[in-house]
C-alpha cells in the first residue's frame, strides 16, 4: 500500500460512507476494489487519503429489497468482506472498535471504519444477535432506514410511512445499545421517533447524515427545535452532501456550490456551537457536488471552512472531534 494520508488538515472521520455498495457488481459496473484507486463512486482508499479523510462509520445498508430477502445475511457478508478487506491491507485499513484505535489509525496515517447499520433489519425480535454484532464491532445502529421495521418508522421519501415513534420493542433496542455502548442515530428517523430516541436514551445520540431544514426544508433534514433537543444531550449531526438535503430548492443538481455545504455547518454552529456538527458525507450514496466531486475533494469544504476563520480548535471539533467525544461518551 502507498497511499499517504493528507497531512494538510486534521483528518476527517465521516458519519456516513456507502462504499461497502460499491464492493460487489452493481447495475453492470465491475466490483470496486477499496484498496485501488478508482474512477467509479465518491471514496477508495487512495482518494481518502488524498482528501484528508481518515475514517467513517461504515454503513450496512439495508434497502427494502435487502432487508426483506435476508437483513441477517446480508450483514454477516457485508462484514466478513469488509474483514478480509482489512485482512488485506497491511495495516492501512482497520476495523476500529474503541476510540483509542481510530486514534491510533489516525496517527499512523490508516484508514478507520467502524460499523454501523442503517436500519436495525438484522436484529430481531429477541435482541439476541445485537451481542453478537457488537462483539464484530457494530458501534453505531439506526432503529432504521426510510422504512418501518419492528423498532421504529423511517421518513418516507414516496407514499407514507406510519407517523408513530418507537415501538415498545424499539425502546428496548435503545436500552440495550445503551446498556451495551452502541451509539444510537437519529437520521432516517420519523418526528415521533426522534423524539422518543432522544427520550429514551440516556447517553448522547447522533444523525449521522443530516443537515438543517432552516437552510433545506427536505423532510431528512433536522428543524431547529430537533438541533437543539440533539445539541442538549450531547451529540452531533453530520453534515450530508447529497445535492437535495443542501439545496434551498431540494432539488438533485450536481451544479451546486461548496457555499451551500458551508452554509448548514455554518447554521449549526450559529445555533448551538461548534460541538454538535461533523461531517456525514453520504459519499457513494448520494448525488453531490459536482465541486467536490468524490473523496480526493473533500480538501474544497476544509479550505472552505477555514476561509470562514474558523479556529483550528473549532476545526479540529467538527473534522472528527464530536464524533470521537460521543464516542467516549458511548463506547465501552
Ligand atoms: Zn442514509
Amino acid at each position: 500500500m502507498t497511499a499517504e494520508m493528507n497531512r494538510e488538515f486534521p483528518p476527517v472521520f465521516d458519519g456516513h460512507e456507502d462504499f461497502i455498495t460499491q464492493m460487489e457488481p452493481r447495475r453492470g459496473r465491475p466490483a470496486r476494489d477499496f484498496l485501488a484507486l478508482s474512477e467509479f463512486g465518491h471514496v477508495d482508499l487512495p482518494r481518502a487519503m488524498s482528501g484528508s479523510l481518515g475514517g467513517c462509520f461504515t454503513s450496512i445498508y439495508l434497502t427494502d429489497e435487502r432487508a426483506e430477502a435476508n437483513a441477517l445475511s446480508y450483514a454477516v457478508r457485508e462484514m466478513n468482506d469488509v474483514f478480509q478487506l482489512a485482512d488485506r491491507s497491511e495495516g492501512c485499513f482497520r476495523v476500529c472498535r474503541t476510540v483509542d484505535e481510530v486514534r491510533a489509525a489516525f496517527a499512523d496515517g490508516a484508514f478507520a471504519s467502524v460499523f454501523m447499520f442503517e436500519g436495525a433489519d438484522p436484529i430481531s425480535w429477541s435482541l439476541n444477535k445485537l451481542r453478537v454484532f457488537y462483539e464484530a464491532g457494530l458501534r453505531c445502529l439506526a432503529p432504521t432506514w426510510s422504512r418501518s421495521t419492528i423498532f421504529a418508522h423511517g421518513v418516507a421519501f414516496a407514499g407514507s410511512l406510519p407517523e408513530s415513534g418507537l415501538t415498545d420493542l424499539g425502546r428496548e433496542l435503545v436500552a440495550r445499545c445503551n446498556e451495551l455502548g452502541i451509539i444510537l442515530d437519529v437520521s432516517h428517523i420519523n418526528r415521533a421517533g426522534f423524539a422518543d430516541m432522544l427520550e429514551a436514551s440516556t447517553q448522547p445520540v447522533v444523525a449521522t447524515h443530516s443537515n438543517a431544514q432552516a437552510v433545506s426544508a427536505h423532510v431528512r433534514n433536522l428543524d431547529d427545535d430537533q438541533i437543539r433537543a440533539l445539541a442538549e444531550q450531547g451529540g452531533t449531526m453530520g453534515i450530508n452532501f447529497a445535492t437535495a438535503f443542501l439545496r434551498p430548492d431540494m432539488q438533485f443538481d450536481s451544479d451546486t456550490s461548496v457555499e451551500a455545504i458551508v452554509a448548514h455547518f455554518d447554521h449549526v454552529v450559529n445555533l448551538v456551537g461548534d460541538e454538535h456538527v461533523s461531517f456525514g458525507t453520504d459519499f457513494d450514496g448520494a448525488g453531490i457536488p459536482d465541486v467536490v466531486g468524490d473523496a480526493a475533494g473533500l480538501p474544497v469544504v476544509l479550505q472552505a471552512l477555514q476561509a470562514r476563520g474558523y479556529s483550528d480548535d473549532r476545526l479540529e471539533r467538527i473534522y472528527h472531534g464530536n464524533f470521537l467525544r460521543v464516542a467516549s461518551a458511548v463506547w465501552r
